[in-house]
């Protein structure tokens, strides 16, 4: 059951400290409720953790004040929500603000765990500069336990099939990485074929909330794995993931495959 809200915003464009452009996020809180979101951790003064995935809000926008002139300033759908999380399907909000920006001269990227971004490849194919990627890291059994409320990844990659084959430039967003869990390798060769370029990330359990979590699901998901996890996210051993690193950019650089890293 979730929790529906409406305010009214005076802006859909805020400023990013990611990457000195905008960020849009047309909804407060996301269904789809990752039990490792760090999102959850960013709006000031709230603590009900708990709730994160069962609460929406949708911001109204009565202008929207559409930008012409930008210089080519990077966009980015979402910075704190998910644009295509369920709820769009109905609301539609999206859907609008494409509609509002697509002539504008914004470089404009999005990123999502929902395969309802496919709705809108007729506005995207109008649009100037472009780039729509998913996040993906985990097959369906796990996603169901990690990203209960996003789409299936199997149903992400057949999305993102769909727009690459419309012509669009699209990329993938291999993260969070699960240690041991996540398949680096197969997701790699499994999209090579379907993306212009690979995004990596790990598994961010700074927050003592999200840690827990995300510990106590590997403990009764996997536990097998869970000596490995407390290894690497209580102990600090940072093992693991550089000797991923190096695993991967050796495999990416030998296939000659576009690729950045978001962790150091
Ligand atoms: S899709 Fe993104 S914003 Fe939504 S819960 Fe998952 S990590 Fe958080």
């Amino acid at each position: 059951m979730i929790t529906v809200t409406r305010t009214k915003a005076k802006h859909f464009l805020t400023k990013s400290k990611l990457n000195d452009g905008l960020t849009c996020n047309p909804y407060g809180g996301c269904q789809h409720g990752c039990l490792y979101c760090y999102a959850n951790y960013t709006v000031p003064g709230r603590s009900d953790y708990d709730a994160w995935g069962k609460a929406v809000e949708i911001r109204e926008y009565p202008n929207l004040d559409i930008p012409r002139n930008t210089g080519a300033k990077p966009l980015i759908f979402s910075s704190a929500t998910d644009a295509y999380q369920p709820i769009e399907a109905t609301e539609r909000s999206m859907r609008r603000i494409l509609e509002a920006i697509h002539e504008s001269d914004l470089k404009v990227k999005i990123l999502t765990k929902g395969a309802l971004v496919e709705r809108d490849v007729d506005i995207f194919r109008r649009m100037r500069s472009l780039e729509v990627g998913f996040s993906l890291s985990l097959d369906d059994r796990a996603a169901r336990i990690f990203e209960p409320g996003a789409s299936a990844p199997s149903a992400r990659i057949s999305a993102l099939r769909q727009l690459k084959t419309a012509g669009l430039k699209t990329y993938v967003f291999i993260a969070p990485i699960f240690p041991h869990l996540t398949d680096v390798f197969a997701l790699i060769e499994t999209l090579r074929a379907d993306v212009d370029y690979f995004m990596f990330d790990t598994l961010n359990l700074s927050h003592p909330h999200n840690r827990q979590k995300i510990l106590e699901a590997i403990r009764k998901h996997y536990p097998e794995h869970y000596p490995a996890y407390v290894r690497i996210f209580m102990d600090k051993d940072k093992t693991y993931y550089q000797t991923l690193k190096q695993e991967i950019s050796g495999h990416m650089d030998a296939h000659g495959l576009d690729y950045t890293y978001i962790y150091p």
